[in-house]
């Protein structure tokens, strides 16, 4: 069957007064269904924006799409799609988990008529349907008592809690597409475990596809079949959770896995443990954006954008150290977690 979601060349960029930010710069990739797929890098990489993209949530202006498509469901280009299509679309296929549910529950609604609101809005029911839909979706969300969680105000309850009403809101239209930004990075460790958890439990019931965006790989190890490294507005990895975490090919991965902790440390789990800094994408470097930070760097590197080399039908990476003639470097780390 075809993918849900087929991302080509996609450009996004920002336009500010002291100039364009590139914040995206020539994303491809493709989602099957049902799959999980993770996004992995550090924050301003270029993730989130690339996932926002897909439910055309970033405000045009400052950004706008400079190039590229994303095909949903193999019949609409949503770079294309009028905002009130758009819109429909939204409600009626695709669901969103962001980072912090405070920010995005109304503080002056009562949980029952938020969820009720989703689903009117999408499926356009009666009260005592919406009433019975939103209960099922608490009970699906692991929501004990759902009948009195109705009239509770978001205050009242956990973060946690206030995650899983987040979940049960984004469910509301059985969407196809579940986009999900950093959705535990706000919770604590034990309610982390938890809510990845019940999304991989929604995941396995309702067979929905899964972007899942984060800096914790440990998540992504939990969930993901599938890893695309971002780095600097690129893809600069992409494979099979095996291979993204047993056989990494890329520096920049070899950095990121070596800031995962370990069982037997006490190591964080800090991307600041790569030392340096992204580039600065109102003027992204020449060569290869991760340069400046890469012990490996050779003179090509600096003059020549690495193209994506092939490591198997599933697996590539753009670095010039894959290049047939490249001197031949030991992986600094011991892979797999
Ligand atoms: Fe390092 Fe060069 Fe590979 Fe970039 S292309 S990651 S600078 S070795
Ligand atoms: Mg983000």
């Amino acid at each position: 069957s075809k993918p849900i979601l087929e991302v080509d060349n996609l450009q996004v960029s920002f336009k500010m007064s002291a100039g364009e930010v590139q914040a995206v710069r020539g994303v491809s990739f493709t989602l099957n269904k049902g799959e999980v797929l993770a996004i992995v890098g550090e924050s301003g990489c270029g993730k989130s924006v690339t996932a926002q993209t897909i439910m055309r949530l970033v405000p045009t202006p400052p950004s706008y799409i400079k190039n590229g498509s994303v095909m949903f469901d193999g019949k609409h280009d949503i770079t294309k799609l009028s905002e009130s299509d758009m819109e429909k679309l939204r409600g009626q296929e695709m669901g969103m988990i962001f980072q912090d549910p405070m920010t995005s529950l109304n503080p002056t609604m009562t949980i029952g008529e938020q969820i009720m609101e989703g689903v009117r809005k999408h499926q356009g029911s009666s009260k005592e349907k919406a009433r019975e839909r939103a209960i099922e979706l608490l009970n699906l969300v692991g929501m004990s008592n759902p009948v009195e969680r109705l009239s509770q105000y978001p205050h009242e309850l956990s973060g946690g809690m206030r995650q899983r009403v987040m979940i049960a809101i984004s469910l509301a239209c059985n969407p196809k597409l579940l986009i999900a930004d950093e959705p535990t990075t706000a919770l604590d460790v034990t309610i982390q475990a938890q809510i990845m958890d019940l999304l991989k439990d929604i995941q396995e019931k309702t067979g929905t596809s899964i972007i899942l965006i984060t800096h914790d790989l440990g998540v992504v190890a939990e969930m993901a079949q599938r890893v695309i490294v971002m780095y600097a507005g690129k893809v600069i990895e992409q494979g099979t959770l095996n291979e993204i975490f047993y056989d990494p090919r890329h520096p920049y991965t070899w950095g990121l896995l070596r800031s995962v902790p370990r069982l037997d440390s006490d190591s964080n789990s800090d991307l600041a443990s790569i030392p340096g800094t992204p580039p600065d994408l109102f003027a992204p470097p020449k060569g290869c954006a991760f340069a400046a930070r890469c012990p490996y760097a050779m003179k090509v590197c600096l003059e020549k954008d690495p193209e994506h080399f092939t490591a198997s039908d599933t697996h590539s990476a753009a670095c010039w150290l894959q290049h047939p003639d490249a001197p031949k470097v030991e992986r600094p780390i011991e892979v797999g977690v």
